[in-house]
Parts: C-alpha cells; sequence; structure tokens
C-alpha cells in the first residue's frame, strides 16, 4: 500500500478541516459531543461528567508497542492518552488517568506537536486514546500539524460510547477505529459503568465506524492502514456477555478484526461488585474465543 494516504489530508486539501473543527467545537458549546449530551458550555468551565474544557488535558506520549500487533508494527504506535473519559467503569484499568485526572492540560500547537515528533520517532500512526470527549481539540490540532508535515493514518481509540452525530462530523479525520464492545447487556452496563444504554449506542456507532473505514486494511508490511478494529474484554462471571458481542459482529460482518482480551484484573473500585473481584479463567477466555471462531469470525485476535 505505497500510495496510502491519510484521508485527513484529503479534507484539509478540500479546505474543510477547520470546518470539521469549527462545527465540533460548536458541540461543545451546549456540549453534546458524546452520547451523554450534558448540555454544558465548556468554554466556560469544566463541569460536564468527562470534567473537560476546551483545551486537551494529556497524561502522557510515546511509541506504544503493546497494542494490537498491526498497529505497531516495527516502530510502534504513536499514543497520546487523554486525561478523563465519558464511561465511569468501576473497573478501570487507568482510573487513575480517567477518574482521578492525573494529566496536564496543552495547547492545540502543543498537540500537533507531539504527534509530529511521534511521526518523527517512526510511529506507524497516530493513537488518540480516550478521544471521545476531545473530539474537537484533535482536529483542531490537526489543522496545525497538516501543514507542519502530518502524514500517518489517525486511531480512534475509544471506549465505544459515541454519538454517531459527532462520528458523521468525524467522517474523513480517522482512517482507522479501535472502539471497545464492552458489554451486550444494558443493566450490567449501568451497573459497571453507569450507562443504561451502552449496548444499543455502542452497536450504533460501530456500525457508523465500519460504513466510514470498513474491515481492516493491513499493508504487506503488516501494518494496518484504515478500518476497524474492535476490543472486547471479557470479564470474570460473565459480566461483559461475550456471546452476544460476538452475536452482533459476526451477523454484520464476519471478517472484524476483533481482539478478545483477557487482561482483566480488579482495579479502582471493582471489589464493589462480587463477581468482579477476581481475574478472568483460563476456561473463561478459551470459552469466550472459542465461540467467536464458531461463530465464523474469521480475523480474532487473542
Ligand atoms: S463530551 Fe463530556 S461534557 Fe460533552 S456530553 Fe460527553 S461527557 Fe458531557
Amino acid at each position: 500500500m505505497m500510495d496510502f494516504k491519510a484521508s485527513y489530508l484529503g479534507l484539509y486539501e478540500q479546505g474543510l478541516l477547520k470546518k470539521t473543527a469549527d462545527d465540533l467545537r460548536n458541540k461543545t458549546l451546549h456540549c453534546s459531543l458524546c452520547p451523554r449530551e450534558c448540555g454544558v458550555d465548556r468554554s466556560q468551565g469544566k463541569d460536564g461528567i468527562c470534567e473537560s474544557g476546551l483545551l486537551p488535558v494529556v497524561s502522557s506520549w510515546s511509541p506504544h508497542f503493546g497494542e494490537e500487533r498491526p498497529l505497531v508494527g516495527r516502530k510502534g504506535s504513536g499514543t497520546i492518552f487523554f486525561t478523563h473519559c465519558n464511561l465511569s467503569c468501576i473497573f478501570c484499568q487507568n482510573y487513575d488517568i480517567s477518574h482521578l485526572g492525573y494529566g496536564r492540560e496543552v495547547t492545540h500547537r502543543d498537540l500537533a506537536l507531539m504527534m509530529m515528533s511521534l511521526q518523527g520517532r517512526g510511529c506507524h500512526n497516530i493513537n488518540f486514546v480516550s478521544p471521545t470527549h476531545m473530539a474537537y481539540a484533535i482536529v483542531e490540532a490537526l489543522v496545525t500539524a497538516v501543514p507542519m508535515g502530518l502524514k500517518v493514518p489517525l486511531v480512534y481509540n475509544t471506549g465505544g460510547y459515541d454519538s454517531v452525530d459527532t462520528l458523521k462530523l468525524l467522517k474523513g479525520v480517522f482512517d482507522i477505529y479501535m472502539p471497545d464492545f464492552k458489554y451486550a447487556d444494558a443493566d450490567k452496563a449501568f451497573k459497571l459503568s453507569g450507562i443504561k444504554n451502552y449496548p444499543d449506542v455502542a452497536w450504533s456507532a460501530i456500525t457508523e465506524m465500519y460504513q466510514q473505514v470498513g474491515d481492516l486494511e493491513i499493508d504487506a508490511a503488516g501494518v494496518a492502514r484504515k478500518g476497524l478494529l474492535v476490543r472486547h474484554l471479557v470479564l470474570p462471571n460473565n459480566l461483559a456477555g461475550t456471546r452476544g458481542v460476538v452475536d452482533l459482529l459476526a451477523g454484520f460482518s464476519k471478517s472484524t478484526y476483533l481482539n478478545i482480551m483477557d487482561q482483566y484484573r480488579p482495579e479502582y473500585r471493582a471489589r464493589e461488585c462480587m463477581d468482579l473481584r477476581r481475574r478472568v479463567t483460563l476456561q473463561e477466555f478459551d470459552e469466550a474465543c472459542s465461540y467467536a471462531k464458531g461463530a465464523g469470525m474469521t480475523r480474532v485476535c487473542m
């Protein structure tokens, strides 16, 4: 895929990237950037569930070698971790960043310079972790980064609770979407992440993402260029409803790149739920993977 061109370059050349940033900024003034729809004015404070204003807050940024192999390649995925989150998972593995707010506020230009630095270090992509509440800031920074020479694809690495309206505004910005699909059951989503409608919203978001970028495309060097990767963290005692998640994905595209993850460990407030107080057993994980393969999923990564 030698002739690959990141899709945001096309938006920039058409003069549409700044308009996209402005449209996203408008959504933050009575905030409906994500399905929480807090309705707060983020130019005046940080009163929404994500506790975010307009400037990005970054906890860390560096080449990352622990992501999915097609993102990592030889030189790593250029990961930028945003502070805060629009989810409220009681078992969050990054709770110090997502809930305790560890991080530093930076300017949009700073964010652009981080992208350029990661590209300069050879990273195959810029991987925004928890981008949902920072969608405006990302595109605003991109307007600055493109004239600096940014050209690697962008990854939208999200918990999956995303607004279809916002995703439609983002069309053409991200070449790679990497959503979690955390739960199949709304009651469990409410109990564990504080969101009643997670399964329906996440499924609508994933469907929109797929329509924008399709199945994952990997070049001759094994590096992802474009497409959808879905992550699913197996939880103990079937709290994630893995079979329901797999059934939806398999009914949609059996070629979906699906990473079934086993690294759950009790963190943060997990002990408040009896069923979350242990790791996943080997048998639980094997059953999840076997079920996905049995459903005909052809790109199950474990
Ligand atoms: S992005 Fe933040 S402030 Fe805006 S709707 Fe979502 S949680 Fe609320």
